[in-house]
């Protein structure tokens, strides 16, 4: 049901045995790419880190042509090219550029050299507040800036927000993500299954922007609490407390978070706050929030005065 299950095709075992070559080269600019480290594989992808001469970084995200025999999958990729390509944003992974070889069609990223929130989530379980806030704030700025120009993500999850070297968030994957065509638009088809799925989505009735603040409220529950707000053992229990929006905070959540989180995942998508509003909830304004992170929060608590 969820994305990568649904989204790895048959032949997927003869797709990963294909190597991904040591040199790759961008036709248009000539540009040579020396094969790094590996860096991790998704649903559809397989990522490494790409050299140029200069000995610049990047993160390789390869997609075999094989897996995209399927005009649906083929779109897809389009769409989520097409998108990202626009986009320039401190806090959201650059797409520098994209091509293509007989086997693969290559994007050139932004290397985030720390993995992404999952990774620190499974580490720490979960982060203090001001370290919730740090990352929400960045989390913010990039929801407003894409829902200004009328782009919904669709997928915010930990897994697909990265860190870079700075400990800066930085938003990727734009795989399921829609652009409208007037602010008032909503759609109402989604190929693939959401991580965290937002109400009015699995009853599928038209969904529209406030289905990224719904993931937002998801993430910041994530954070404070150390498990996402609706997981069960069972997947069809996980769907009906989504639906029946229940959820309950555990005694060490402040009442500022609380009531936060409690908006964002608001069963009525129209009582949910807007991306440009979020930042003016008294959890934001009345706490403290630390200008950067040191990178031992990877692992560890910090110590925040
Ligand atoms: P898919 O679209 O197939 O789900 P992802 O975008 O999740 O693929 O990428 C697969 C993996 O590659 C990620 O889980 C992560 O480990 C790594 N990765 C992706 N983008 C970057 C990046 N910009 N910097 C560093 N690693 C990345």
């Amino acid at each position: 049901m969820f994305k990568n299950k649904q989204m790895i095709p048959s032949n997927k075992k003869k797709d990963m045995a294909k190597p991904i070559p040591e040199t790759v080269i961008n036709p248009t600019t000539q540009t040579v790419y020396r094969r790094g480290q590996y860096l991790g594989k998704g649903g559809f992808a397989r990522c490494y880190e790409l050299i140029d001469k200069s000995k610049s970084v990047f993160a390789g995200k390869a997609v075999a042509k094989s897996a995209l025999l399927k005009p649906s999958n083929k779109e897809k990729m389009a769409q989520e090219i097409s998108i990202h390509k626009a986009l320039s944003h401190k806090h959201i992974v650059q797409l520098f550029s994209y091509f293509e070889d007989n086997d693969y069609i290559y994007l050139i990223l932004e290397l985030c050299e720390n993995r992404s929130l999952m990774e620190l989530q499974k580490r720490r379980n979960y982060v203090t507040e001001p370290e919730a806030r740090y990352f929400m704030y960045q989390i913010v700025y990039a929801v407003q800036y894409l829902h200004e120009r009328l782009i919904i993500h669709r997928d915010l999850k930990l897994g697909n927000i990265f860190i870079n070297g700075n400990m800066q968030l930085k938003v990727g994957d734009f795989g399921l993500a829609t652009q409208l065509t007037h602010r008032d638009e909503r759609k109402d088809t989604l190929c693939g299954t959401p991580n965290y799925i937002a109400p009015e989505m699995l009853q599928r009735k038209k969904h529209s922007f406030e289905v990224d603040i719904w993931a937002c409220g998801c993430i910041l529950y994530t954070f404070i609490c150390g498990r996402p707000p609706f997981e069960t053992s069972s997947l069809q229990e996980t769907y009906s407390r989504i639906k029946h929006c229940a959820f309950e905070f555990p005694s060490v959540v402040g009442y500022h978070a609380s009531e936060l989180i409690t908006q964002l995942l608001h069963p009525d998508p129209s009582k949910r706050p807007r991306a440009m509003d979020i930042l003016n909830f008294k959890f934001f304004v009345s706490g403290f929030t630390p200008k950067d992170l040191p990178k031992s929060c990877l692992t560890n608590t910090p110590k925040i005065d």
